[in-house]
């Protein structure tokens, strides 16, 4: 309980920074928003935590299904996001990251790419671009949708084939997730890009050699690490690499930029659960993504110029908590099997945290990290 508290008032004292008046632009999806300049300490390094199929509700039964206590609670700025896509009011995951990695509204399925289907560029390239070092780790393939539209530019999400060459276009830092197949094996075209990432001086790890916690990057080095050949287990499963990768994620990549680092850890198996209607599934996910988020947020409790932003692409199920349900008891509904459009929230922590206070489009959680990054604004104009 003392650590607690004495989380509580370090989280108190780091948002203390002033905000003075307020900038106009336009998010190119007929909305003007305002958004307050932040004059105060900028962070150096941004962590985008992403909960797939992350309502309220998820949260809740997470909540109540671990003693009534989530690291989330531990975030001081909380928000709202709208999720909806290009023309759809209901998004898929691939439009929504992109919206998070580019600032555009996109189609469905989209990865990387605008509503023409152009590529847009990514947070993570500009990062890459102005010398800062870059993640990507996924309960998922690191082809999936989430991560794939980070660093990927496809029109179609199930081109997973097609989104792995781009992980050697844009050199990450740290790259945790599964997928090993379409770096490898199995390619149509027979190209070995797990050799050419040796090649270009990656440290390479796989799970058919080694658990992750047996690896201790030094950082002098790039380094990846498959957790599948395809689609990674559930936490029920088996699988315990999330946790661990948020753990190493922070110092690895400290000592890989002194400019800074941006990191996207995406918690995918939520949204698979929810799609599943499985309601102890959901929760298991969502206690494996909380503790990844508490291993985050012990690195930038003590790093001190690290934003953490968690939020959400979608809800997925229309889940409900039902009558009849207790704390430890919970009565779990869904209903739907596919996404709902709910509002998501957002928590954020660090400086430049009370940016992400309010409600706004999924889209502004790109401008944002931009603008606290202090990095030129791109061109969302659907047309290029
Ligand atoms: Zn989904």
């Amino acid at each position: 309980m003392k650590r607690n508290r004495i989380l509580l008032i370090c989280l108190f004292l780091s948002i203390t920074a002033s905000i003075i008046g307020s900038a106009a632009y336009s998010d190119k999806t007929n909305h003007t928003v305002f958004v307050p300049q932040y004059q105060g300490k900028q962070p150096k390094n941004i962590i985008l935590l992403i909960g797939d199929g992350m309502g309220l509700t998820q949260i809740s039964a997470g909540l109540y299904s671990n003693n009534n206590h989530l690291n989330l609670e531990q975030f001081p700025i909380t928000g709202l996001i709208k999720t909806n896509a290009h023309k759809r009011l209901i998004t898929d995951s691939g439009a929504a990251a992109t919206s998070f990695a580019c600032g555009c509204k996109t189609y469905n399925g989209a990865i990387g790419v605008n509503k023409n289907k152009k590529p847009c560029l990514s947070i993570l390239e500009q990062a890459s671009q102005n010398g800062l070092a870059t993640g990507l780790i996924a309960s998922s393939s690191i082809t999936h949708a989430t991560p794939a539209s980070f660093i990927a530019h496809v029109p179609d999400r199930a081109d997973m084939e097609g989104i792995a060459p781009f992980f050697l276009q844009t050199k990450l830092d740290l790259l945790i997730g599964g997928g090993l197949n379409y770096f490898r094996k199995r390619r149509s075209d027979a190209i070995n890009l797990y050799q050419q990432m040796q090649d270009a001086g990656y440290q390479m790890g796989n799970y058919t050699e080694n658990k992750l916690s047996s690896y201790k990057p030094a950082g002098d080095r790039p380094f990846a690490w498959f957790s599948a050949d395809e689609e990674p287990e559930s936490v029920g499963n088996g699988r315990d690499y999330l946790p661990l990768a948020a753990e190493l994620a922070g110092p690895f990549l400290k000592k890989r930029s002194p400019k800074g680092f941006f990191l996207m850890l995406e918690g995918s198996q939520i949204d698979w659960a929810c799609h599943k209607n499985n309601g102890p599934y959901a929760i298991q996910e969502m206690l494996d993504f909380d503790a990844a988020i508490g291993a985050i947020l012990k690195f930038a409790v003590a790093d001190g110029e690290t934003l953490v932003i968690v939020t959400a692409d979608h809800e997925t199920g229309g889940m409900a908590i039902k009558q009849g349900s207790e704390m430890d008891s919970l009565i779990i509904g869904f209903s739907t099997e596919q996404h709902t459009a709910t509002m998501v929230p957002v928590f954020a922590y660090g400086p430049g945290a009370e940016q992400f206070s309010g409600i706004y489009e999924n889209t502004e959680i790109f401008f944002k990290m931009q603008a606290l990054f202090g990095f030129p604004t791109t061109s969302t104009d659907p047309k290029k």
